[in-house]
């Protein structure tokens, strides 16, 4: 039986894979960029995040949201890892559940893949576009620019608009239209967004803890706490990443709510800065010790403080301002950086129309899609890759089975 898979990123090679388990298949992997898994090797920072020990439904998002429940049932993180284990990769997990190649090298993971592909039911064509789909009584025909190549199986595997430099497109929503699949609206997510707060300048590059909020006319639509960074434009960080999914999404005044110092109350916090009265310091050190020193000095000035002006002057209502700054900094957001900044497309293919435990089309049968073509989206660390491989295997093992 032959299977076209289009797409040779993390959730097409898995497919791959799997299809190829039974030896009656002939797989072909058509790849448009001149190398599979490109974008594979950028993620995690090129360490690639593949994977995350508390993968579940609820580090994931999209239309149905339980969606992707079945396929983690399947084939989750643990059995993830054995499947990699056994490609002869070895991995490492953090405390926090993000797992990594050992080498701290994403190439690693593109190189296990790649060695296991040269099976002999499985060809690999790069710089080969899939341009247009046609389904014929009962096969299928995908056209490319220099040939057409028909098959009884049909992956679609090609990601989503994510990472535009890195080969992330538009055409996998194209071609699945094309045979009549609804693609819900597609945004950025897992992306850095944008403020004009006056602070920036001096801070970029600054990382911080902190628990935040976005707000929309002043009413919280997201929370989380984890890690952020400061950079010339905006915000950035995991914590930003996880909550910029629901950020900037409609008209209406948006702002980000930041506590630098989530777990120590506003009265600890006075009565550390009171403490400091009885020094001869100037007012730019009123919060070394506490945060980042650059930091510190930018929410002084901010509360409307002069950095040379003493602590020992300050008074109540001085002071009061200070945790203000520290307890809950409003930065006012502009937007979010576009696609080709983000790590990760929300929104695509319905799964309504999607079988979750085999990812078959349910309107066209023996058509499947996995990876981030679907609408589903994962938290930042390991959560989208994990779905990638979980749903390609899934794909891959389901378009595989009855091969002749
Ligand atoms: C900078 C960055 C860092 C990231 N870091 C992480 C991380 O650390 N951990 C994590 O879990 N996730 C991370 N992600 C997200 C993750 O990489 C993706 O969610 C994942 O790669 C999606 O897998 P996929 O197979 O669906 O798509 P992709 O990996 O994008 O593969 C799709 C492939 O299909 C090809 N293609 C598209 N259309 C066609 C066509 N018509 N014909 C032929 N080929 C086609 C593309 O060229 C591409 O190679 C990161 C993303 C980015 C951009």
């Amino acid at each position: 039986m032959k299977i076209v898979i289009i797409g040779g990123g993390a959730s097409g090679m898995a497919a791959a894979l799997a299809a190829s388990e039974n030896p009656n298949t002939e797989v072909l992997l058509l790849e448009r960029q001149a190398r599979l898994g490109r974008k594979l090797l950028s993620t995690g920072n090129g360490r690639c995040n593949l994977s995350n020990l508390h993968a579940a439904q609820g580090g994931y998002h999209g239309g149905q949201s339980g969606f992707v429940q079945p396929a983690l049932d399947a084939f989750g993180p643990e059995r993830t890892l054995e499947w990699f284990r056994g490609l002869g990769l070895f991995t490492v997990a953090e405390p926090s559940g993000r797992v990594y190649p050992y080498s701290d090298q994403a190439n690693s993971v593109l190189d296990v893949l790649r060695f296991a592909l040269d099976r002999p039911n499985i060809r690999v064509l790069t710089g080969v576009e899939a341009t247009a789909l046609e389904k014929r009584d009962d096969f299928f025909l995908v056209h490319t620019p220099s040939a057409s190549y028909s098959c009884q199986r049909l992956i679609v595997a090609c990601g989503g608009a994510a990472g535009e430099k890195l080969g992330g497109s538009r055409s996998g929503y194209r071609l699945l239209a094309s045979l009549g699949h609804e693609i819900s609206p597609v945004f950025p997510s897992l992306v850095q967004l944008r403020s004009g707060w006056s602070g920036l300048a001096a801070l970029k590059g600054v990382r911080a803890n902190c628990a935040a909020a976005i707000l929309r006319d002043g009413k919280t639509v997201a929370s989380g706490s984890g890690e952020l960074q400061f950079t010339q434009y905006g915000l950035s960080g995991p914590v930003i990443f996880d909550l910029s999914r629901d950020a900037c999404q409609g008209p209406g005044a948006w702002t980000c709510r930041l506590d630098f110092l989530p777990h120590i109350s506003r009265e600890a916090l006075v009565d550390a800065l009171v403490a400091r009265k009885s020094t001869n310091l100037p007012c730019d050190e009123l919060l070394t010790g506490i945060l980042h020193n650059r930091l510190g000095r930018v929410l002084v000035k901010s509360a409307g403080l002069s950095g040379t002006a003493p602590i020992a002057g300050l008074d109540s209502r001085a002071l009061a301002q200070v945790v203000r700054q520290v307890k809950a900094l409003r930065v006012d957001l502009t937007g979010k950086l576009g696609m080709d900044a983000a790590q990760v497309t929300a929104g695509g293919a319905l799964t309504s129309e999607f079988s979750p435990e085999t990812m078959e089309s349910r309107r066209i049968p023996g058509l499947f899609a996995c990876g981030e073509v679907l609408d589903v989206d994962g938290d930042c660390g390991g959560y989208n890759l994990q779905w990638a491989w979980s749903s390609g295997i899934l794909a891959g093992t389901w378009a595989g089975r009855s091969g002749k």
